[in-house]
């Protein structure tokens, strides 16, 4: 029988390969060595491994891993990539697993490179067993940045199982619920000029502040409209995030741009609540004489749901004894639940700990993920 490297040494070679996404291109490194890793070790346990570049980036790419055949089956997902990172910020190698004071300590250890070779270990005991439907180690890239890994593979319709984990840390809790999450910008256009007669010009920035008053009025209507108290922050909410126009005291702003966010509720549309924006900046357009337009800054992601009573979310309630919850961050749930799989997001770590220097995740929670893993590769596989 083939063998992979121990766990924490899997690990180590995971974290020893930097993935860093990112939309400023001097950070963004590629996945390529963590995918190449995860199929040798995978290839080497039997799975077949399908390595698939992203369109236009070839140093990255996405795995789809599968151990057995036929419909149905189990899918553990996870992303490659992390994000940037500051070494001097670190107290130690960012770029290598340090364990320490029973955690393990590593950029990607918690978030969530670390995921993979416990999955990988929760598979190995099925090895010897005729799967009756098939194991898919699923392996993503650009989640941290673009989420293009996930969206390119929603294109394209694989892989097809009948359940789906993501393995992002939420201390082995399932999750069934985020908000979607969609960035935009306002450009108000108006016309430059001498500040001694605002006839000579007309003053973006005046007009800018009627949006943003309409934005907060739109705002509140939505919090009127849209509560789940199953929310930390019960409401969808809408922030002012940036805001740049003119140039100079004594000149007519002939220019001014906002950029803001939405994190929309289950329930809600993305492109529902952008089209009432566009419908609302019309006649204020006509009213102020000038010219508005609206635009996205990022692909939007869906709100994300499962519903309660899905066999997956009620299996993992069962196996973990906590009801499923929401959370504050957004995954690639709603890609995954495009491609027709039950959806939930549970996996070992803390996100407290995601996204920060000495990242970590804490070794006690390794073997119950491991144990937790291989129940459910037992419950939906065998
Ligand atoms: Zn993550």
């Amino acid at each position: 029988m083939s063998t992979v490297p121990p766990l924490l040494t899997m690990m180590n070679e995971l974290l020893s390969e930097i993935s860093v996404s990112s939309t400023s291109a001097q950070w963004d490194t590629g996945n390529r060595q963590v995918i190449d890793k995860l199929a040798g070790w995978l290839s080497s346990l039997g799975f077949n491994c399908e390595i698939i570049p992203l369109a236009e980036q070839a140093n990255k790419a996405n795995l789809i891993a599968t151990l057995g055949s036929g419909p149905g089956g189990l899918v553990l997902s996870g992303h490659t990539d992390t994000v940037p990172f500051n070494e001097e910020l670190w107290d130690m190698n960012p770029l290598s697993l340090t364990e320490q004071d029973n955690k393990l300590f590593g950029l990607g250890s918690t978030d969530m490179k670390g995921f993979f070779p416990i999955a990988i270990e929760a598979a190995k005991a099925f090895l010897d067993q005729p799967l009756k439907e098939p194991l898919i180690i699923l392996a993503t890239a650009d989640e941290e940045s673009s989420m293009d890994g996930a969206r390119e593979l929603a294109a394209q319709g694989a892989p097809k199982a009948r359940f789906a984990v993501i393995g992002e840390p939420t201390d082995l809790k399932p999750i069934r619920m985020h908000k979607g999450m969609m960035m935009n910008a306002i450009k108000v256009e108006g016309r430059a000029g001498h500040s001694s007669n605002p006839s000579l010009g007309n003053n973006a920035m005046e007009a800018m502040h009627i949006v943003m008053a309409d934005l907060m009025a739109f705002r509140a209507e939505l919090q009127e409209r849209y509560n789940n108290p199953l929310f930390k922050v019960t409401v969808p909410t809408l922030n002012l995030g940036c805001i740049h126009g003119g140039d100079n005291p004594n000149r007519i702003c002939g220019q001014c741009e906002l950029h803001f966010d939405v994190r929309a509720l289950p329930g809600m549309s993305n492109a529902d609540v952008l089209n009432e924006i566009s419908q609302r900046l019309k006649p204020l357009a006509t009213q102020l004489k000038v010219n508005i337009s609206l635009r996205s800054l990022i692909k939007p992601l869906a709100p994300f749901e499962q519903s309660a009573d899905s066999v997956l979310v009620k299996a993992a309630e069962q196996l973990t004894g906590h009801s499923a919850e929401s959370v504050a961050f957004a995954t690639e749930g709603p890609l995954l639940q495009q491609l027709g799989m039950e959806t939930i997001v549970m996996g070992p770590g803390s996100i407290d700990q995601a996204h920060q220097p000495n990242e970590y995740m804490a070794l006690n929670q390794v073997q119950p993920a491991v144990d937790l893993l291989a129940q459910l590769i037992g419950r939906f596989c065998l």
